[in-house]
C-alpha cells in the first residue's frame, strides 16, 4: 500500500447511528467505539451526566433526578438537541486531532426524514466535519457484508436493530425495495415486560428484559431446555419478588415481535421483481443487527420462506464496517452517499 500522509493522519470516521447501539469506525483503523445510544440527565437543571455505556448502566436504577434517554428510541430522531449532543460526544471521544477536520459518513434508519437527515448532518458538522455523507442502513449493510451491490444481482438483507427492522433488496447501487417496520429488539424486551406482568404480575426492568431475550429468548419452533431465576416487583403487594422463567415462557413472550418480523420478511420477498427473486434463490438472505442473534430466528426464517438465511458474522459490527468501507473508496461508493451540500 502506497503511504499517503494525509490519510495517515486523518479522523475521518465512519458513524453507525443507531437506535440502541452508535460505533464509530475510524479510517484505517476498524471500530474504535461501541456504546449505547443513551443518555443520563439531571432533571433540574438539563445538565447531561453520562453518555453511552455508563448512561446505560442507569436505566431504571436512577434516582428521580436522573433520566436516562434513547434519543433515537423508534428508528426516528427523536429528540433532535440530545442526538447532537450524543453525535458530538462520540465524534470528539475518537478523534486524535483536531487537525485536519474529519469527512464523516453516517448511517442513518432509511425511514428517517430530510429533517431528520439535516439535523444529522448539522451535529456532525458542530462536532468539526469538514464535509458529512449520509448513507442508509441497508445499504451500508449491504456493503459491510460484502455483497455484489455494484452488479446486476439481487441481494436480500434484514437488519434487525433495536428500534427497528429493515429488509431491503439491492442491486447496482440502488434499493430496489424495501420494507421498515418499527419492530425490533425493543419491541422483543417490550414483549417480555408484558408477560411478566401479565404472567406473574411482576413488573420488571428493560435491562432485565433484554438479559432474558439475549440469554433465554429464542423463536420458534428452537427448542432449548434452560431456564433463569427473575427479580421484579410484585405488581399487588408492592414488594420485590423472585420467579423462574423456562425458555419455553420465553419463547412464548416473543411470538407476537417474531412474527411480525416474518411477516414483513414475506411482504418484502412478494413485492421483489422475479429475476431478483431468482437470484436471492441462489443466494439467500443476510442477517444482520443485533435482531440477528436471537437464538432460532433464522432457522424460523428459513423454514417461513424456504429460501437460504445466513446470520452475518459479527452482525453488530456489519452496518458500521460498511459505512467504514464506503468512507475507504468514496470514488467507488458515490452512488450510494447522499451528500449534503452547506447553504
Ligand atoms: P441498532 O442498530 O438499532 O442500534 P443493534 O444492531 O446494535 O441496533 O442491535 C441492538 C439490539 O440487538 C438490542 O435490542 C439488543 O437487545 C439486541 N441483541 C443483542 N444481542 C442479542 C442476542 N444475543 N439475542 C437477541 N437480541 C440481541
Ligand atoms: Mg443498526
Amino acid at each position: 500500500m502506497k503511504f499517503n500522509l494525509r490519510s495517515f493522519f486523518s479522523n475521518d470516521l465512519a458513524i453507525d447511528l443507531g437506535t440502541a447501539n452508535t460505533l464509530v469506525y475510524a479510517k484505517n483503523r476498524d471500530v474504535i467505539l461501541n456504546e449505547p445510544s443513551v443518555i443520563a440527565i439531571r432533571k433540574h437543571d438539563q445538565e447531561i451526566v453520562a453518555f453511552g455505556k455508563e448512561a446505560k448502566e442507569m436505566v431504571g436504577r436512577t434516582p428521580g433526578e436522573i433520566i436516562t434517554v434513547r434519543p433515537l428510541k423508534d428508528g426516528v430522531i427523536a429528540d433532535f438537541e440530545l442526538s447532537e449532543q450524543m453525535i458530538r460526544h462520540f465524534i470528539r471521544k475518537t478523534m486524535v486531532t483536531r487537525i485536519p477536520r474529519p469527512r464523516i459518513a453516517i448511517c442513518v434508519p432509511s425511514g428517517i426524514t430530510d429533517v431528520e437527515k439535516r439535523a444529522v448532518r448539522d451535529s456532525a458538522e458542530h462536532a468539526g466535519a469538514r464535509e458529512v455523507y449520509l448513507i442508509e442502513e441497508p445499504m451500508a449493510a449491504a456493503i459491510g457484508l460484502g455483497l455484489p451491490i455494484d452488479q446486476p444481482v439481487g441481494s436480500m438483507v434484514i437488519d434487525i436493530g433495536g428500534g427497528t427492522t429493515e429488509i431491503a433488496v439491492i442491486a447496482m447501487y440502488g434499493i430496489v425495495n424495501a420494507v421498515s417496520i418499527r419492530i425490533g429488539g425493543d419491541e422483543m424486551n417490550n414483549a417480555i415486560i408484558q408477560y411478566f406482568k401479565k404472567t406473574f404480575n411482576l413488573l420488571i426492568g428493560e435491562n432485565t428484559a433484554e438479559d432474558i431475550k439475549c440469554n433465554l429468548g429464542s423463536a420458534a419452533p428452537y427448542e432449548n431446555k434452560g431456564e433463569m431465576v427473575v427479580k421484579g416487583r410484585d405488581l399487588v403487594i408492592g414488594i420485590p419478588k423472585t420467579v423462574t422463567i423456562t425458555s419455553k415462557q420465553a419463547q412464548e413472550a416473543l411470538t407476537e415481535p417474531v412474527n411480525a418480523i416474518v411477516d414483513s420478511l414475506k411482504m418484502c420477498l412478494e413485492n421483489t421483481p422475479p429475476e431478483l427473486s431468482a437470484d436471492i434463490l441462489d443466494r439467500g438472505i443476510l442477517m444482520s443487527g443485533g435482531g440477528a442473534l436471537l437464538k432460532g430466528l433464522d432457522e424460523r426464517l428459513r423454514k417461513e420462506t424456504n429460501l437460504p438465511v445466513i446470520v452475518a458474522e459479527e452482525p453488530m459490527l456489519a452496518v458500521a464496517r460498511g459505512t467504514g468501507k464506503v468512507l475507504e473508496d468514496m470514488a467507488k461508493y458515490r452512488r450510494v452517499l447522499t451528500h449534503i451540500k452547506r447553504y
